[in-house]
């Protein structure tokens, strides 16, 4: 059976270097979002969790609840309320408006658009979003923003740090100095700028061992993706393997099918163009849905340790090929 196996020891090598940059594991908000970047939330979150990691974020309820046993506090990312909000998580603001429809006493962090466009209230709406909130009886517990391009030697991260921090100055005028959470450095800016004297940063691929910036801090990839044979053949001289006959044979070969596909997760590798395995084989003709063809090269290969190689082939990002992985593959530690 295909499995996704998880390098314990590299997981830890990547925490701990993303809480000394951080300044501390009490400093890291660690993204477990979409399966926790398709490693699988649960198994990721355990060990996090056991590590030290006291604080997550994801991007909805479903997740939040999965990760409910292993955290003290977790951030609902895209939440979108409906006033049935529970005491248990901490929810972003993402817009002013929608400020009316949190159930009263719900815990928020004002999410702030400093730039970037996506989500949160404006900085000059900043003072009225957290009026609004107080008035409709909400916690606010913190504030954050999201830069739009921190892994790009550009000025916008520096726009958006000053604007964050007059965002900042609003929110403490009018909560006070109480216990504020505030954050905005994601992968990318942790590695470049690391620790902020009144932050806490907010990473997810670094933690799996994909570098954003800074390749000198030795991150390690967590996952290996492998894949099981199912049944193998002689491919004669002239036969064509598969969907479409988009590969066929010039002379006598020994063939392999192996049980990952499009269903599974996989970009769906259509015949042309050299992709291989980080085995070493040559996928042959267009991928199905469960299965995959290629030079035979036993019971079991890896599919890719690196989802970099699968991201530029499809002309993609490894959050996209890693994200994509179906949670019905098995997941372990190795
Ligand atoms: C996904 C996400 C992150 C994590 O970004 P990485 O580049 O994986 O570190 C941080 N903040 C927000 C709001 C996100 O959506």
């Amino acid at each position: 059976m295909s499995e996704l196996v998880l390098n314990r020891a590299a997981y830890i090598n990547n925490l701990t270097k993303i809480c000394a940059k951080a300044g501390g594991k009490d400093r890291v908000i660690l993204v477990l979002k979409d399966n926790a970047y398709g490693h699988g939330a649960t198994i990721v979150g355990r060990e996090a969790a056991n590590y030290g990691i006291k604080f997550c974020a994801v991007k909805n309820e479903t997740e939040a609840r999965e990760l409910e046993p292993f955290f003290e506090h977790i951030l609902v990312l895209s939440h979108i309320p409906d006033g049935g909000e529970s005491e248990r998580f901490i929810y972003a603001v993402n817009s002013l408006s929608l400020i009316a429809k949190f159930k009263k006493g719900a815990r928020v962090h004002i999410a702030v658009d400093t730039l970037m466009h996506r989500n949160g209230v404006a900085v000059g709406e900043a003072k009225a979003a957290c009026e609004a909130a107080l008035v409709h009886g909400l916690q606010i517990c913190g504030a954050f923003t999201h830069f739009r391009s921190a892994e790009e030697l550009s000025s916008d991260y520096f726009v958006q740090r000053r604007n964050f921090d007059t965002a900042k100055a609003v929110v403490r005028e009018i909560c006070g100095e109480r216990d504020l959470v505030f954050h905005s450095h994601n992968s990318a800016a942790t590695e470049r700028f690391g620790e902020l004297a009144d932050e806490c940063v907010r990473v997810g691929i670094a933690a799996y061992g994909y570098a954003q910036f800074d390749e000198s801090l030795e991150l390690k990839r967590v996952a290996s993706l492998w894949a099981h044979k199912v049944s193998d053949r002689v491919l004669k001289k002239g036969q064509c393997a598969g969907y479409g006959a988009k590969f066929c044979a010039s002379e006598d070969m020994r063939v392999a099918i192996y049980d990952l596909g499009y269903g599974d997760g996989l970009l769906r590798y259509v015949g042309e163009g050299e992709l291989r395995t980080a085995s070493g084989q040559r996928l042959l003709g267009k991928m199905s849905m469960d299965s995959f063809c290629c030079e035979d090269a036993g019971e079991k290969i890896c599919v890719f340790d690196d989802a970099r190689v699968w991201a530029k082939f499809f002309g993609t990002i490894s959050y996209d090929v890693l994200t994509k992985l179906s949670p019905s593959i098995n997941r372990r530690w190795d």
